[in-house]
């Protein structure tokens, strides 16, 4: 009764002015003393675009993978919404260095990592006083708010958060409301962190959000995150290294908005810091991928994230509260918009100018290779509105990046061609450009990640300009199937051609694949070449059907032909052809793995190859039967020691030995390998630099990137003779991520780094790690029993970028037996 009347007397006041309600009045509970589910974040912006529709526009761009809205409202005083087109094309005309813009364009992205809760309850009371306490800002700034942006992973925290509160909440660290589980709420559906994916786009929620960004590039964006509970406040300017291509001005505003963060900050003794940490270099964040468009991008971090509930007791005794923490996003939020609107013009200028005046050393960059690489580039060059063309019969001279020298390549219509003579040419460098330059070496992620390398393919960085020439038609075309031929033969050299075999798979068809090189009418076919027979087939009724739907889905050209009787080569019959049907795969989530390496897993299954895996829980896996699976994948990560007790560890090497394939990925291969003769595979190991210099203290981080490896490219040798590397030619660009290092295994090593390939073609090796993984294996396959065991060192499905290690993925499923 005294809670209706509360509620009743909070509302009487606004009734007849149909005033707007407060994100307090609106939920039924003062902000900050609950966490809001995502339906309710949605009701309420729906609220507000009902209550201000001449200042509002709400749109759903997109829906994440279990189905919430992903909403995107754009704001703005009622003058500029009735001009909003005119206002976002004369803006957009800056990426030509043209038009007289007089607004700014600001965007504000909440809580892209779903546990760093404060975000989106901050988001709501920000767009609140911006219609009102704050509106005057909206006089000359459009403001884009996206509330959520990882809708699952925040939903995912929330209801954990709601199911193991305690009430009233518990401000003890020690109790369960502040200790999520391992499926926590960081990232989305496929555990992916979406502030790693800006550029490679790979989840459905970065790729429906860039198409909006594409449209405005804004000159402001912020991330707004959590860190650590006993960190206080993080706001720009950004710590070192800063990537070459950010220009002075991007410094420089940086640090004005930081300045006016200070002022409100210093007011209240609200601790803060700056310069430190969070670095600018990664192109795939939500700060470094707007910044590389002409924005100043950010992030912020408060205190806090799935630690801290409602409210918790710091390290030095304070109770944090989830109040406060809405207050510090909500007022770096407001500071962001107040000081954009105080620098219209010298944001519209200096954007112009971004645009404008650049002056890059490579002009053009030319790539030659296996057309569906080159169309799988292709694709995600046009995600970035990036412009490409084919080549014109010219050769191009420039830093060949195969061999890290000047050489020349010869582009034709097959050539992807990319110029930087174009709006995206700052982004062009960023991804293309053979090494980023480092103004330090110490960085919070990756240092290298050039696209040639990525995607396999032969090129040139050239400091010659192309002119605009003809479009480049990607896209293979496929043959006409001659039904009722003895069998269909198709290549194996890509993703794409492992999406058409899963797809005849998952549709029951038998395959074949031939182990040596033949040819047949003519044509020579390599290892790996798939070989559907209408005779294997005989259990299909609709097999024909199958097999067009499956080339036309995947375009894939398919071979047709009458005999099984080779020119030269195996023929069809032969031994040396085995046969792939339907297998059953599982991997194994939990404790014992990485979330974002097994999430990997995962979404390469469902999103990338689309064949089904079942997912094993560690808690129940003594308990399951593995005889019912072919093939069991054990993810990187740092739990394997306790949960490969004696008993799972037997378990696994019982199941290889009567024909099992495992696959061991990073951290996995430590936890099921050591200390086991069974186990072939050896640890390297290297002399330790014992002498010991004296040095201050403070030096001691700089000695420890000695031993560091921060995502570096290293040329590797392949072995394509080996099933695990079918397709490949005998070189591969790897990305290493650490210096866990392997001897050669004695006839399975399938892919290495041979003796002198230590030194990284891109990126950051410290001189103890170099030595280290000198002359060591990156993939190879081991025969144990009746089965096999497959080793993954280094990481082909990292991030989901790496676009050319996923066929030895592949090849470790389907063409290992
Ligand atoms: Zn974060």
């Amino acid at each position: 009764m005294k809670l209706t009347l509360r509620i009743a007397l909070l509302f009487i006041p606004f009734l007849g002015l149909a005033q707007l309600k407060s994100p307090s009045e609106f939920l039924g509970y003062e902000l900050g003393t609950q966490f809001t589910r995502h339906h309710e974040v949605v009701d309420y912006y729906q609220y507000l675009a009902k209550a201000e529709p001449k200042r509002m526009k709400l749109i759903e761009y997109g829906k994440t993978n279990e189905r919430r809205p992903l909403l995107l409202a754009t704001i703005s005083s009622e003058e500029n919404m009735q001009n909003l087109d005119q206002i976002r094309e004369e803006h957009m005309k800056g990426i030509h260095g043209e038009g007289s813009p007089d607004k700014a364009i600001v965007w504000l992205s909440y809580n892209v990592h779903g546990n760093e809760s404060v975000s989106t309850e901050a988001s709501m009371q920000t767009i609140y006083d911006l219609f009102t306490s704050k509106k005057a800002y909206l006089e000359n700034i459009v403001v884009l708010i996206d509330p959520c942006i990882n809708p699952d992973g925040r939903d995912r925290y929330v209801n954990w958060y709601n199911q193991f509160k305690n009430s009233p909440n518990q401000v003890d660290p020690q109790s369960k409301e502040h200790h999520e589980n391992w499926w926590s709420g960081r990232s989305n559906h496929y555990m992916f962190d979406l502030n790693r994916d800006w550029a490679w786009l790979t989840q459905v929620e970065s790729q429906q959000r860039l198409k909006q960004f594409n449209q405005w590039l804004p000159h402001v964006h912020v991330d707004f995150h959590e860190q650590g509970v006993d960190n206080p406040y993080y706001f720009a300017p950004a710590a070192e290294p800063f990537h070459e291509v950010i220009t002075d001005f991007q410094r420089e505003f940086q640090e004005t908005i930081g300045k006016n963060h200070a002022k409100y900050f210093d007011a209240n003794g609200w601790f803060y810091f700056t310069k430190e940490v969070f670095d600018l270099l990664y192109p795939s964040y939500g700060d470094t991928y707007p910044t590389y468009n002409g924005g100043i991008g950010m992030t912020y971090e408060q205190g806090g994230s799935g630690r801290a509930g409602l409210g918790i007791i710091t390290g030095i005794g304070d109770t944090l509260t989830l109040k406060d923490r809405i207050a510090h996003h909500h007022t770096t939020g407001l500071s962001t918009v107040e000081v954009a609107s105080k620098n219209v013009t010298k944001l519209n200028d200096e954007f112009k100018k971004f645009y404008r005046d650049k002056n890059f050393k490579y002009n053009t960059y030319v790539m030659n290779g296996n057309p569906d690489k080159i169309e799988a580039l292709a694709d995600l060059l046009s995600k970035h509105e990036i412009e490409f063309q084919a080549g014109t019969n010219s050769t191009f001279k420039g830093y060949s990046y195969a061999t890290g020298k000047s050489g020349s390549i010869k582009s034709t219509n097959k050539s992807l061609v990319i110029s930087t003579n174009q709006p995206k040419s700052t982004l062009v460098k960023v991804l293309f450009e053979p090494t980023a330059k480092l103004s330090d070496s110490v960085t919070y992620d990756i240092t290298a990640w050039s696209l040639p390398y990525a995607y396999g393919l032969e090129a040139i960085a050239s400091e010659t300009s192309v002119a605009k020439s003809t479009p480049l038609h990607s896209g293979t075309e496929y043959g006409v199937l001659k039904p009722d031929s003895y069998a269909y033969l198709a290549d194996w050299n890509s993703m794409k051609d492992a999406q058409f075999l899963a797809e005849l798979l998952r549709n029951k068809v038998r395959v074949r694949f031939a182990h040596k090189p033949f040819t047949l009418d003519g044509i020579s076919h390599e290892r790996g070449t798939l070989i559907i027979t209408k005779s294997d087939n005989k259990h299909l009724k609709n097999f024909n059907d199958i097999l067009i739907s499956a080339s036309e889905n995947n375009s894939k050209n398919v071979i047709s032909t009458n005999t099984g009787f080779v020119e030269s080569g195996k023929d069809f019959g032969s031994g040396y052809v085995d046969v792939i049907q339907k297998l059953n795969i599982a991997v194994l989530s939990g404790e014992p793995t990485s979330t974002l390496r097994f999430g990997e897993i995962w979404n390469f299954f469902e999103q990338q190859l689309n064949y089904p895996i079942s997912v094993l829980g560690h808690d129940y896996f003594n308990r399951i039967d593995l005889s019912n699976y072919d093939i069991l994948i054990l993810p990187d990560g740092r739990g394997y020691n306790s949960f490969l007790n004696s008993y799972n560890k037997e378990k696994i090497k019982d199941w290889v030995k009567r024909g099992g394939k495992l696959i061991a990925m990073g951290g996995a291969i430590d936890g099921i390998t050591s200390s086991d003769k069974d186990f072939k595979l050896s640890v390297k190991e290297i002399e330790k630099d014992s002498s010991t210099t004296i040095g201050s203290f403070e030096i001691s981080e700089r000695e420890q990137i000695k031993s560091a490896i921060t995502g570096a490219i290293f040329k590797a040798t392949v072995d394509n003779t080996n099933p695990l590397a079918y397709g490949y030619d005998d070189t591969y660009f790897t990305l290493k991520l650490g210096a866990r290092s392997y001897n050669y295994l004695e006839n399975g090593s399938a892919v290495y780094l041979s003796e002198g390939n230590n030194e990284p073609v891109s990126g950051f090796a410290g001189s103890e790690a170099k030595k280290k993984i000198a002359e060591t294996l990156i993939f190879g396959t081991e025969e144990m029993g009746r089965g096999q065991v497959i080793y993954m060192v280094d990481n082909p499905l990292f991030r989901g970028f790496w676009e050319n290690g996923k066929l030895f993925f592949a090849n470790a499923l389907f063409m290992v037996k």
